[in-house]
């Protein structure tokens, strides 16, 4: 029996619409019906049918034309915290509601130029601060595979739509975790590319030397399809974006697995019986396989580690010591960046302004506790007392030390090994609500995410089996610098193996 339309993938998709087995069109009408019908899941903030189905048609010409391009016509939905035009842009916030920006981001842009369709505008916990989308001002995401959990965050509706088939891809971004994090809580692949891969032009800052776009989809190679259009330099409009220019992961995935001193083993043909992963060395951060890691995640991470064994590659013993310091590291450099980027929402250029007020000052004063959310206000407090005078250099400065030698140690231990390999998240989702009295249980769990974050690095996150209340584990994959190729290919091939990033949540 043929699949049903939300149950493709990006290339799966792409194949029928290229053969016109199914126009753009059906498949956007289907998919902004499906979206409607489980609007409970809170995944979606805003639609625009209108420019969907304009951006469906648009594609299905080019398609007719004969146009050959592996994202013309699919579907997606972006994290509401890029901006763009047809759609509001609220960032989760109350601060920006109804706010609508006169241009498109430039990953929004450069996906729209590759013919996908722009179905909506995705939930995300407020200026992307949180780990379970329960920050969000419009309510929280829930996790499809437990409607009473989180969806992880802050890219949690981005994760939840596309766990729960709404969409076959989203973008999402990751300052400390936040495409890891939610792709491993719900099942799916995510990727985030080494820092300044994708422009930050258009998305809304919340921390300017972490914040990174990346894409979330089901498998790898759907994410290798979607890093291509998004990656690329945007110079003029990025002074963080790199000159480099963007890769075709997907054909890389296709190829090899990017294996270092791999001569000839891998052919890329899908054969379960190939060594294709020979001679790639996988570390083991010890820091990342200790005490606080449940032991349902433990058996999961485990098993998926054997299975890479299986496939051909080594495991090597590794050690990044400072793992632990990137906690505070962490909570002190993006409330200090954070502070710094959301001055701009003062009640007179941007966003929210209070109805009464006496004076100027009472005016931002009033028009920011109106307008932000406990978990920003707290940030940019915290911000706002480290970078003081007084107390930078106790605590801002120290804190870029520090992740100095946190970037170090990567670099340390990838002479030891080609990719790194560990748990995303300690535990499974957890129960929304539950770990809202305990900010810090918040940001603890985000312990084998921050470091990558903080040293720049790529990370991706893939489904590698069920843990503690038959919720999703993921297994998280980190490469040194650029080497989003190999770590997708390194993806691709665990996913040839293995059938876990098929799964779907029931009822879905
Ligand atoms: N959970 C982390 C935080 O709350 C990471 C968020 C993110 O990556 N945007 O800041």
């Amino acid at each position: 029996m043929s699949k049903e339309l939300h149950q493709l993938g990006v290339a799966e998709l792409a194949a029928q619409l290229a053969t016109r087995e199914v126009s753009s069109v059906e498949a956007t009408q289907h998919l902004l019906a499906r979206a409607r019908q489980h609007s409970a899941l809170g995944a979606y903030l805003a639609f625009n049918d209108e420019a969907a189905l304009a951006q469906a048609k648009a594609a299905d010409a080019r398609l007719a034309a004969g146009e050959r391009n592996p994202l013309l016509g699919v579907p997606l939905a972006h994290k509401d915290i890029f901006v763009t035009r047809d759609l509001p842009t609220t960032a989760g916030s109350k601060m920006l509601e109804n706010y609508r920006s006169p241009f498109d981001a430039t990953v929004v842009a450069k996906l729209a130029e590759a013919g996908m369709v722009n179905l909506g505008k995705l939930n995300c916990d407020e200026f992307a601060m949180g780990s379970g989308n329960d920050n969000s001002a419009y309510g929280p995401a829930r996790n499809p595979w437990g409607a009473e959990r989180i969806p992880g965050g802050s890219s949690g509706g981005s994760a939840a739509a596309v766990a729960a088939r709404l969409v076959p891809a989203a973008t999402g971004t990751d300052t400390g975790g936040s495409i890891r994090q939610p792709a491993s809580l719900t099942g799916i692949t995510g990727i985030k590319p080494t820092y300044g891969r994708c422009s930050r032009y258009g998305m809304v800052a919340f921390a300017s030397s972490l914040d990174q776009a990346g894409p979330m989809a089901r498998s790898a190679l759907d994410c290798a399809l979607l890093l291509s259009a998004m990656a690329g330099p945007d110079l003029d409009r990025d002074s963080t974006s790199l000159d480099r220019p963007a890769e075709d992961f997907a054909a890389a995935v296709m190829v090899q697995a990017g294996i270092a001193n791999n001569s000839g083993a891998s052919s890329g043909n899908g054969q379960k019986s190939l060594k294709n992963l020979q001679g790639l060395r996988i570390g083991l951060p010890k820091e990342f396989f200790g005490e606080g890691c449940a032991p349902g995640v433990q058996a999961a991470i485990r098993a998926a580690l054997a299975e890479f064994e299986k496939l051909g590659a080594t495991l090597v013993d590794i050690s990044l010591p400072r793992t632990e310091l990137s906690i505070p590291v962490y909570y002190i450099i993006a409330p200090a960046e954070a502070s710094s980027n959301l001055s701009r929402f003062d009640g007179v250029k941007f966003g929210h302004r209070a109805a009464q007020y006496t004076d100027l000052a009472d005016m931002y004063q009033k028009s920011r506790s109106e307008g932000f959310g406990p978990e920003v206000q707290k940030r940019i407090m915290i911000g706002t007392y480290v970078l003081s005078h007084g107390y930078y250099d106790a605590y801002y400065l120290k804190a870029q030390q520090i992740r100095r030698l946190i970037a170090q140690d990567f670099q340390q231990a990838f002479t030891q090994c080609d990719v790194i390999a560990g748990p995303v998240s300690p535990t499974v989702a957890w129960k929304i609500g539950e770990k809202s009295e305990d900010p810090v249980a918040n940001y603890l769990a985000d312990i084998y995410t921050l470091s990558t974050s903080l040293a720049g690095l790529p990370g991706m996150s893939i489904p590698a089996g069920f843990g503690e209340h038959g919720m999703p584990v993921g297994l998280q994959l980190i490469g040194n610098y650029f080497k989003e190729a190999q770590l997708l290919g390194t993806a691709h091939q665990f996913q040839l193996a293995t059938d876990w990033h098929t799964r779907a949540p029931q009822g879905f």
